[in-house]
């Protein structure tokens, strides 16, 4: 017996509806703001996640999924969609029209210790704008995000904001930064101590109570951040407020992957103080582009994981419905050949209905029972009488109605009965 590898879930025949009810709301959402698809790869060379995702950040160091292929090559499964997307964009992208707005829906792949909404193959749905240096497209994106999740049916997340600025202002923060945490040096973790000198934002980060406690008396990005990145900062406050979009500045708010530059935000349940059950993460990357071989092209975007945005629809109660149960079962008394079946099956299917019938010649009993265990809309049993009399029964399988329809009317009476339930 050969089981599933550990942190990955095999999506059932009784909830892929669900995701397809997320990525369909995906793409509707994302054609609203003149987005395009884009698919990239699952796997990519190493170095391509070493360069832009960060050598210093958690996943580098030890959640990705690398292997030799058999030509000797480093090649590793996308942890995340960003990097990717940014190859793509420097191979065939960077003379296009600008701004180059894009989504993806992807699997990504980290080794992680598995626990709720923390699998080791997950499901992101991003969001890339490439080549707009503007706080308007930092709040595009913000609104996109939030428009999504409302759609899907969700109002009860908080928006955190932060700007962790830019080039030399970012160099400075960093050193002041530095100089806090090395007079704190005892209380971090050992990760932390190491992290001081090789990428002191990502202590920020740390999910340990005692580096947390240290934190909170640190110096702020956003207290250091040159005019020109605090007046974006300040514009795309400027849109949200006017577009009545609420959040929160939390200053200390630095996001997992080394590629943001000013504005970074987050999506996240109202009452958790923790970054574990972050739905959806993004920002502004200006430098990724340009660090990865590409000409300078600023960029912003987000990353919003599928598992938990389905752990919060089931929290907050959201029942979504199977859009795609079965709308007619035709059963047969034992009599009657199968290929009666088959021959309304095929018509049905035709004009757009769905039908099914028995596949193994099971006896009517059995046959309905099926029929009730796919969530039938509606039944249609023929026996000797129905075939006589060319008269048909159509079982509403909900409030067990039937309508008593002759044979050339069955598909005109399913079509509008279909419509009204
Ligand atoms: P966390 O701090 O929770 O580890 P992260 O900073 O590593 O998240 P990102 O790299 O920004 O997360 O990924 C974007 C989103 O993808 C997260 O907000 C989350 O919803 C989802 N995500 C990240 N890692 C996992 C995982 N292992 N399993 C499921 N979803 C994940
Ligand atoms: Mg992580």
């Amino acid at each position: 017996m050969i089981n599933i590898p550990k942190g990955t879930k095999d999506i059932l025949p009784d909830t892929s509806f669900k995701w397809q009810y997320l990525e369909d709301i995906a793409r509707k959402i994302t054609r609203l703001y003149n987005l395009k698809e884009i698919r990239t790869p699952i796997f990519e060379h190493t170095e391509l996640f070493e360069r832009s995702v960060g050598e210093t950040t958690d996943i580098v160091n030890k959640e990705m999924y690398t292997f030799l292929d058999k030509g000797g090559r480093s090649i590793t499964l996308k942890p995340e969609g960003t990097a990717g997307v940014a190859r793509a964009f420097i191979e065939s992208l960077s003379n296009s029209a600008m701004p180059v707005k894009m989504y993806y829906i992807t699997p990504a792949f980290r080794y992680e210790k598995p626990q709720a909404g923390r699998l080791r193959q997950f499901h992101q749905f991003g969001v890339e704008v490439f080549g707009a240096a503007e706080a308007q497209t930092d709040a595009e994106v913000i609104m996109l995000a939030k428009d999504f999740l409302e759609a899907v049916g969700i109002n009860n997340l908080r928006l955190d904001i932060n700007s962790i600025g830019s080039g030399e202002d970012r160099k400075k923060y960093n050193q002041i930064l530095k100089d806090y945490l090395n007079k704190n040096i005892n209380s971090l973790c050992s990760l932390c101590r190491d992290r001081i000198e090789k990428n002191p934002l990502r202590v920020l980060d740390c999910k340990k109570d005692s580096c947390k406690a240290v934190l909170t008396d640190a110096p702020k990005t956003i207290d250091y951040l040159s005019a020109q990145d605090r007046e974006h900062f300040e514009s795309l406050k400027s849109i949200l407020d006017d577009n009545n979009i609420k959040y929160t500045v939390n200053p200390y708010m630095v996001r997992g992957l080394d590629y943001y530059t000013k504005t970074v935000f987050e999506f996240l349940p109202a009452n958790t103080l923790s970054s574990q059950e972050t739905v959806c993460g993004g920002g502004r990357y200006d430098n990724l582009i340009q660090s990865l071989g590409g000409k300078p092209t600023p960029a912003v975007g987000f990353g919003l994981g599928l598992e938990r945005l389905l752990l919060v629809l089931e929290n907050s109660d959201v029942v979504i419905q199977d859009p795609n149960q079965l709308d007619v079962f035709i059963a047969l008394t034992d009599k009657i050949p199968i290929n009666t079946a088959i021959k309304l099956a095929m018509d049905l299917r035709k004009a757009g209905i769905s039908a099914d019938y028995d596949q193994m010649n099971r006896s009517l009993k059995a046959q309905l029972k099926y029929a009730d265990k796919q969530g039938a809309k509606f039944c249609i049993t023929i026996g000797g009488d129905e075939i006589q009399s060319g008269i048909y029964p159509i079982k509403n399988m909900q409030n067990g109605n039937i309508l008593k329809v002759a044979q050339q009317d069955i598909i005109k009476t399913l079509t509008k009965e279909l419509k009204i339930i």
